[in-house]
């Protein structure tokens, strides 16, 4: 097979015997790659720091039986210099990376739209223009409608009424008082605006709400976001509103 080039974000890194490191890297062309650094872990590493979650790299990768081994490693935006100096920039962008993880379940399956989505997320969160929770909050939405569970915010999920009323996870999203299940949310109007918002990237619309609003709004997209990823995402507990 060779050699390969590629660029992609580093989602995260686990040891390997004593100098060694398994890096897991979502990538333009070849989706989901789990690759070796070889002597990563050493002082006098070549590429160690490149190669450091956050980090948006230009790789060469040789292919092995099992994994594959990075050859070279060029930065092209080191995203993590930005967001690992401030806490809500850095708990915002694990969680993004573990949801990038999470969401891409095969490897070496190309998901290009989710590295771009990635991408877009990791340079926002870094630029500090806005609330990192509504940046982590813009990009689960977006992520999971790429994925294919958008979930349904003008029309009731299930008869497609457009008097809606209730979130329900369940459903798929707003419902009507009709379909309402029991138990199910009832967020205030602006909340439900507010998701809007970020799943179409209006970033005016979404400085400009409360943060009562903002705090519903993260609430039902992390519900959300659990009832389609199987196990959850950890970091999230770690995320907080400043
Ligand atoms: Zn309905």
């Amino acid at each position: 097979m060779g050699l390969y080039r590629d660029e992609g974000v580093v989602l995260r890194t686990q040891k390997l015997g004593e100098a060694d490191r398994i890096v897991t890297i979502l990538t333009k062309r070849t989706g989901k790659v789990r690759a070796v650094a070889k002597g990563v872990r050493r002082t006098m590493s070549r590429f160690g720091a490149r190669l450091e979650p956050f980090t948006h790299v230009d790789l060469q990768l040789h292919t092995g039986r099992s994994l594959d081994v990075i050859t070279q490693a060029e930065t092209l935006h080191p995203y993590g210099e930005a967001v690992v100096r401030d806490y809500a920039r850095y708990t915002a962008g694990s969680a993004m990376l573990e949801a990038a993880d999470r969401i891409t379940v095969a490897e070496k399956e190309p998901a290009l739209r989710q590295f771009l989505l990635l991408v877009g997320g990791l340079r926002t969160l870094a630029a500090g223009e806005h609330e990192p929770r509504l940046v982590l909050d813009a990009y689960f939405l977006r992520s999971l409608a790429v994925a294919g569970y958008a979930p349904a915010l003008t029309e009731c999920a299930r008869c497609g009424a457009q008097a809606v009323r209730a979130f329900a996870i369940a459903a798929g999203g707003v419902v009507c008082a009709r379909c309402r299940p029991a138990g199910a949310a009832v967020p205030a109007a602006e909340t439900i605006a507010l998701m809007i918002a970020l799943l179409r990237g209006d970033w005016a619309a979404a400085d400009a709400s409360e943060p009562r609003h903002r705090a519903e709004c993260s609430g039902l997209i992390a519900a959300y976001l659990q009832w389609h990823l199987e196990h959850g995402i950890r970091s999230l507990r770690h995320v907080e509103r400043v």
